[in-house]
């Protein structure tokens, strides 16, 4: 048996009950063979059995007091995966399907799409099984005090540094902010995707939806191509679907669909600059359902419980979250003629959907590359944070831009030089895995 199948299938033993986090381990192993051939030394130090076991994972009780004057009680957890190049970072997710084998698979994730920002950046991931859909702001608050109760001690700006993802945005940031705040009486940049005027970074909350599509750009590059004049379906309405769209249409793409968990819009005539504005407040503000942009423009379509990947597109951005894209969607992609994949959700398509995918040649944007525009900047919030510092739009976008292109960079030079020219996925794994294994390397058995 391989080297990598026997260390995949040690993973598997220890956590039989993790099938996302088996998901996520095995599409990164099972291209990193040719790495072991050519540096035994990573074997030797038995790099694979220390990265995929996380360093520290923290569980706890998390009650609540909710507007009825009900105790709830919901689960909190923060897995710190990787410190190898610097401070945990990566997201806390708030959605009822929240368990420990899907933030492992995030958090797993995270380790090497930190390492391609090239920023000073360990993997870490958190959240809770807490709905905010349907709670009043008073409830979220209270939820997101005791949550950061006693999360606080286990966090710090040099230690870990949780950011938003499913369910976290500026509001949650803001609550856990003020009661970290609060119980260590310290402002530090303990979190990132804060407000703007109180630490928060210009450009991070269109950072992972733009650095999305310019990932997609330097892809479409490569082959000659660009994003004008192409049609976009994008899954998601939320905030990495509403700045991908942004970003599309600025490039002059057209935007035929967005979605949430209840079904997908599918206009005809184009989401357009408009439209897209109607949604943002739709989502961020009114905090309402997709299907009620057919009531605002008549002349789209809701479709309800279904997943936008049956229209006809050049390029696919799923950006709602994991599996979306499964065997159906891909044959229906291939067969409509999608040229291109950019991944703004985390692990969105499903193995058996990459294969179809990669064997029509469609080009593929894997998410630990295409979205790392998020953390990137969430890292430059950090910068500033360190620095009392604060950057122009113009400067935070053009790092972004320029981190973005690097990525793509090292991701097509990693595959071409393991002989697999032009598979991202395999260059991604590949450069994300060597840094953070030199770096393990060098420090010792830690
Ligand atoms: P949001 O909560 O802002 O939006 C999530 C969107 O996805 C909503 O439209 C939501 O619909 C939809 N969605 C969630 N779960 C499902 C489901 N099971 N089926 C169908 N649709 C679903 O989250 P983000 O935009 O921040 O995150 C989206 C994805 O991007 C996630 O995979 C996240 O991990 C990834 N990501 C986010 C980053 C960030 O900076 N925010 C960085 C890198 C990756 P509904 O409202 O109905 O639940």
């Amino acid at each position: 048996m391989s080297y990598v199948k026997e260390a995949f299938d040690r993973v598997k033993l220890r956590d039989p009950d993790q099938p996302e986090f088996h998901q996520a381990v095995w599409e990164v192993l099972e291209t990193l063979e040719p790495v072991f051939d050519k540096h035994p030394e990573y074997k030797d130090a038995n790099i694979l059995e220390r990265l995929t076991e996380p360093e520290r994972i923290i569980t706890f009780r998390v009650p609540w007091v909710d507007d009825n004057g009900n105790v709830q009680v919901n689960r909190g957890m923060r897995v710190e995966f990787n410190s190898a190049i610097g401070p945990y970072k990566g997201g806390l997710r708030f959605h009822p399907s929240v368990n420990l084998g899907i933030i492992k698979f995030l958090g797993f994730e995270q380790i090497l799409k930190n390492a391609l920002t090239t920023r000073p950046i360990g993997g870490g991931k958190g959240g809770s099984d807490f709905d905010p859909k349907g709670k009043s702001d008073m409830e979220v608050m209270r939820f997101c005090q005791s949550f950061m109760s006693e999360l606080y001690r286990h966090i710090g700006a040099n230690v870990d540094v949780p950011a938003g993802d499913i369910g976290v945005g500026g509001r949650e940031i803001g609550y856990m902010f003020g009661q970290y705040k609060k119980l260590t009486g310290k402002w530090e940049g303990v979190l990132t995707g804060k407000g703007y005027g109180w630490g928060g970074s210009l450009i991070r909350p269109e950072a992972t939806g733009y650095g999305q599509v310019y990932f997609l750009r330097e892809m479409l590059a490569s082959k000659g191509e660009t994003i004008e004049g192409k049609t976009c379906a994008i899954s998601g309405s939320g905030n990495v679907a509403q700045y991908c769209a942004q970003k599309v249409l600025s490039y002059g793409g057209k935007v035929i669909t967005m979605s949430d968990s209840g079904g997908y819009i599918f206009d005809k005539d184009g989401i357009d600059e408009s439209k897209l504005d109607w949604i943002m407040d739709l989502k961020n503000n009114r905090r309402g359902r997709i299907k009620e942009y057919v009531k605002e423009y008549p002349g789209a379509v809701y479709h309800e419980g279904k997943r936008p990947w049956g229209e006809v597109c050049d390029i696919a951005l799923p950006s709602a979250t994991q599996n979306e894209i499964e065997e159906k969607g891909a044959t229906n992609l291939v067969k409509n003629g999608c040229m291109a994949i950019s991944e703004g959700a985390n692990m969105p398509t499903s193995p058996e959907a990459y294969t179809i995918l990669s064997d029509a040649g469609v080009l593929f944007g894997p998410a630990k590359a295409a979205n790392a525009g998020g953390v990137a900047v969430s890292a430059l919030e950090m910068s500033q944070n360190a620095a009392f510092d604060e950057w122009t739009s113009e400067k935070v976008d053009s790092k972004l831009d320029h981190i973005m292109t690097g990525i793509h960079k090292q991701c097509a030079d990693a595959a071409e030089e393991y002989n697999h020219k032009g598979n991202l996925v395999v260059g991604a794994n590949i450069a994300g895995f060597i840094k953070v294994a030199e770096a393990m390397l060098d420090q010792g058995v830690v």
